[in-house]
């Protein structure tokens, strides 16, 4: 494994716009995964695999992450990406669309990242808590979306993307079995922990 390579990655991500997760908000989901030894993590939005890799960084070679990305351009840089590094038997990126391919899946996980379309994250959210175990940790990144979320910003184009962070807020913050915290960190990073 040659994390290093991580560094080029990630430098051509920012060159090419991909928003790849910041480094402040990777060191929040450090501090929980740091004694957790996770086996299995779910990863919904890979782009060219920058995060997922971090997360095996994270973890230990023991993990196992499925990752699922819908464009199949991005989906063959990660793919490249992350033999170059030698994560090949670590990662497994499943190229398609999260909202066909998650019901597909079993789980469970130990730790979930969602990092996907906005519009989608009370979906991704439902098949999260289908496929967690008591213990699992759901990290969802870009829930504050710019402040959009927080503000009465309701006449922008980014409308239906507001209105599903919501309801994904909402959900977590009400659902009983999650013990929530939303952090300010990055673009917003929700954290749900699995109570049972
Ligand atoms: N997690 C990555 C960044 C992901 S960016 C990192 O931090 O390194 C979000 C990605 O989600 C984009 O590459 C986009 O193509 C992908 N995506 C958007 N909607 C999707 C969907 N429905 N299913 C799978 N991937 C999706
Ligand atoms: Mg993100």
């Amino acid at each position: 494994m040659d994390f290093k390579i991580l560094e080029e990655v990630k430098k051509k991500a920012i060159e090419e716009h991909i928003p790849i997760i910041m480094d402040d908000t990777l060191n929040v989901i450090k501090e929980y995964l740091e004694n957790m030894k996770p086996e299995k993590i779910l990863e919904i939005g890979t782009a060219v695999g920058y995060s997922a890799s971090q997360l095996v960084k994270l973890s230990g070679e023991q993990v196992k992450i499925d990752t699922i990305e819908l464009d199949e351009d991005r989906a063959k840089l990660a793919i490249e990406n992350i033999k170059k590094i030698g994560l090949e038997d670590n990662i497994n990126v499943i190229v398609g669309n999260a909202v066909e391919i998650l019901p597909e899946l079993k789980g469970p996980y130990d730790v979930i990242f969602i990092d996907a379309n906005k519009g989608k994250y009370p979906f991704f959210l439902q098949e999260a808590l289908r496929m967690s175990k008591k213990g699992t940790i759901i990290f969802a990144d870009n829930v504050l979306y710019k402040g959009y979320v927080l503000g009465d910003y309701n006449k922008h184009k980014q409308r239906t993307a507001v209105r599903h962070l919501r309801e994904y807020l909402a959900e977590i913050i009400s659902n009983e079995k999650l013990d929530t915290q939303v952090s300010t960190v990055g673009d917003g990073l929700a954290i749900s922990i699995v109570k049972s």
